[in-house]
């Protein structure tokens, strides 16, 4: 008695999956649909949900450490890192982000290694995208740019020439801690230089540090911070989509 009943179920579970397997709307999802977003009109400008930081006129998203305004140069729709100024941030904070952003170096060449048109983006104020001229410039592979700096190489040098705009594209996912302010997860991202992928989704190992290994703190949202680096690195079209 109990044998015809197994089989009867292994029949119907066998005729519910093959109509499951014919059926092509079984396997479709309709709801919730994607949300609309109207793309940049041109390759690198913003698409309709993204914050724009730095459009060429305003640095009003922008302070420096003691929240005094920003005494960088504004000029030609650029910004220019003033030595001895100190970094900028942005006065809102952030979690996980696309970000785009231009940079140039300096055209004309003084020094080498990290002293040529240094600069860097920090995520969260505390993660370093590496910002250098690295065109025919060594420099130690985990501080070149795009590197996320003294961890992680890029992939490839895909530095345009001195003097030319560059762009980074990121992806970044910030760390998770526990109530008790331990990392649960670390942080992670991927960065296009000028297109082509130079971090593909690494693992970031705590802080950016010149100075021995990093080491994660507990932190909430922060602001994204360019460095003051003494070399006149400039800026321009920063935005940035929260994920
Ligand atoms: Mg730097």
């Amino acid at each position: 008695m109990k044998y015809p009943i197994i089989f009867a179920i292994l029949c119907s579970v066998q005729i519910a999956y093959g109509q499951t397997e014919k059926d092509p709307a079984v396997t479709e999802i309709w709801t919730p649909q994607p949300v609309t977003v109207t793309p940049g009109k041109t390759p690198g400008s913003p698409p309709s949900d993204a914050i724009v930081l730095f459009d060429g006129n305003s640095l009003e998203q922008w302070v420096h450490d003691d929240g005094s305004p920003v005494k960088w140069e504004l000029k030609d729709g650029a910004v220019t890192v003033k030595a001895k100024t100190g970094q900028i941030k942005t006065i809102q904070t952030f979690e996980d982000v696309q970000l785009h952003i231009e940079w140039r170096t300096p055209e004309n060449v003084e020094s080498d290694g990290q002293g040529r048109g240094n600069s860097g983006i920090f995520l969260q104020e505390r993660y370093e995208v590496q910002v250098l001229d690295n065109f025919e410039n060594k420099t130690y592979a985990n501080g070149q740019a795009g590197s996320i700096y003294k961890q992680h190489a890029p992939l490839v040098n895909a530095c345009k020439e001195p003097g030319e705009w560059q762009t980074y594209d990121i992806i970044y996912k910030a760390p998770d801690f526990n109530d008790r302010g331990n990392l649960r997860t670390p942080a992670r991202i991927t960065v296009l230089h000028n297109g082509v992928l130079i971090q593909n989704n690494v693992e970031i190992r705590g802080p950016s540090v010149y100075r021995g290994l990093p080491q994660y703190q507990s932190h909430k949202a922060a602001s994204i911070t360019l460095q003051d680096h003494g070399n006149p690195v400039s800026y321009r079209n920063i935005w940035v989509r929260q994920l």
